[in-house]
C-alpha cells in the first residue's frame, strides 16, 4: 500500500490510522466500508496502520512534520505510549481526527475515571474472581530479564480524550462510527485534498447529523409522562411507540443523529454513542433534563422512587463522555 511510482511528481496524500486505548471496534468499522477500502488504498498512501500494515513508529518518526495528510486516531489516552503517539501523530499530520467516541469523549474506557488507578489495578490483578495471582505480581514499567530490560508504558490515573492532549481538527462520533459515515468523511477529505474543496471549520463534527437521534427513529414520540423506568428485559414494548414514552430509558433526545437510528429501529434503546447533539456540549445534562421532563410526579418521595429505576446513573448519563463530564473525576475513597 505504500507509494511505489512517481512519488516525486504526483504523490498520493498520506493516510495514517492508529488505535490508542481502544477496543478495536473502530478499526473493524473502517473495514466495514468493504470494497471501498480498495478506493481508499487507491487514493491514499497508507503510511501507518498497525492493525493492517507493517509500518513501525520509527517509520512515522522519520517522516517530515505535517507530511501525513490525514490521521484517523481512535481510542482514548490511557497510557504514556498512547500519549507519545498522540503527540507524534499530531506533529506529523496536517489533519488529525478524533475518530470514534473513545477519541472524541472517552467512551467506555473512561468509565474507569469514576475510580482510581489503584482500584483498577487491584481489581484486575487481585480482586476479580477470574484473577489467579497469589504472589500479587503487578506490571512494572521496567523489568530486568536475562535478555535485557523489558519496558511497559505507564498507566495514567485517568483516561483523556484526544483533544485533551493535543490539538485536533475534527471529530467523528460513534461507538463505532457507522460505515456509511466513515466513507462520507473519507470522501469529504478526498474532496478537500484532491479537488481543493473548502475544509470545514476546525472543531466540526464530521460524519454525523445536526439533529437528535429521535429525528431518525421510526417510533413516534409523544412525550408521555411516566411513573417508572423499565430495563429493556423488564417489558415487552409496543413496537410502534417511542421507547421512552413506555418508560424504557432511551438516550435518543440527548444524542446526535447520524447513525440512521441503528438501535432504535430494531427496538433497542439508544445508549447515546453519537454524543451530544449540536449546541448541547454536555450529553449527561441534556439527558437528565430530557428525563426530568417526562417524570410524572411532583412528590419528592415518588420522584425518588422513579429515579431509583435508573440503574447506574453516572454510567448511564456519561457512558460515552466521561472524559469531558463536568463532574470531573469521581474518586473512590482510598482505604484509611
Ligand atoms: S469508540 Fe467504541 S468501538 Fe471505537 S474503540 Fe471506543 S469502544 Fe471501541
Ligand atoms: S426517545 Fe428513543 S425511541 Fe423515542 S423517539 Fe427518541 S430515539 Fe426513538
Ligand atoms: S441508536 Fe444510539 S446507541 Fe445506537 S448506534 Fe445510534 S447513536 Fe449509537
Amino acid at each position: 500500500m505504500s507509494e511505489k511510482k512517481d512519488s516525486t511528481q504526483n504523490p498520493k496524500p498520506k493516510l495514517a490510522l492508529y488505535w490508542a486505548a481502544s477496543c478495536g471496534g473502530c478499526e473493524i468499522a473502517v473495514l466495514e466500508i468493504e470494497e471501498k477500502i480498495i478506493d481508499v488504498a487507491e487514493v491514499f498512501d497508507i503510511v501507518f496502520w498497525p492493525v493492517a500494515i507493517d509500518a513501525k513508529v520509527k517509520d512515522v518518526e522519520a517522516l517530515e512534520d505535517k507530511s501525513i495528510d490525514l490521521c484517523l486516531f481512535n481510542g482514548g489516552v490511557r497510557t504514556s505510549e498512547n500519549e507519545r503517539l498522540a503527540h507524534l501523530l499530531r506533529k506529523k499530520s496536517k489533519i488529525l481526527v478524533a475518530f470514534g467516541s473513545c477519541a472524541q469523549e472517552g467512551c467506555i474506557p473512561a468509565l474507569s475515571n469514576t475510580t482510581t488507578k489503584k482500584a483498577t489495578m487491584d481489581w484486575v490483578y487481585k480482586d476479580s474472581p477470574s484473577t489467579v495471582n497469589p504472589e500479587n505480581i503487578r506490571p512494572q514499567t521496567k523489568t530486568e530479564t536475562p535478555v535485557g530490560v523489558v519496558e511497559l508504558p505507564e498507566f495514567w490515573e485517568a483516561v483523556r480524550c484526544l483533544d485533551q492532549v493535543v490539538d485536533v481538527e475534527y471529530s467523528v462520533p460513534g461507538c463505532p462510527p457507522q460505515a456509511h459515515q466513515i466513507w462520507a468523511v473519507l470522501e469529504a477529505v478526498i474532496g478537500i485534498l484532491k479537488d481543493g474543496k473548502p475544509a470545514p471549520p476546525k472543531g466540526t463534527v464530521l460524519g454525523a447529523g445536526d439533529k437528535t437521534c429521535c429525528e431518525e427513529c421510526p417510533h413516534q414520540r409523544e412525550e408521555k409522562k411516566i411513573k417508572r423506568f423499565f430495563r429493556p428485559h423488564e417489558i415487552i414494548p409496543d413496537p410502534d411507540q417511542c421507547l421512552l414514552d413506555q418508560g424504557i430509558l432511551c438516550c435518543g433526545p440527548a444524542t446526535r443523529s447520524g447513525c440512521g437510528g441503528l438501535c432504535v429501529s430494531v427496538g433497542i434503546p439508544c445508549r447515546g454513542c453519537y454524543g451530544p447533539p449540536p449546541n448541547s456540549p454536555d450529553q449527561g445534562t441534556k439527558l437528565i433534563s430530557a428525563l426530568a421532563s417526562v417524570i410524572d410526579s411532583n412528590d419528592p418521595e415518588e420522584v425518588e422512587r422513579i429515579l431509583d429505576g435508573i440503574v447506574d446513573p453516572v454510567g448511564t448519563f456519561y457512558r460515552f463522555s466521561m472524559s469531558k463530564a463536568p463532574l470531573g473525576r469521581v474518586r473512590q475513597r482510598e482505604p484509611e
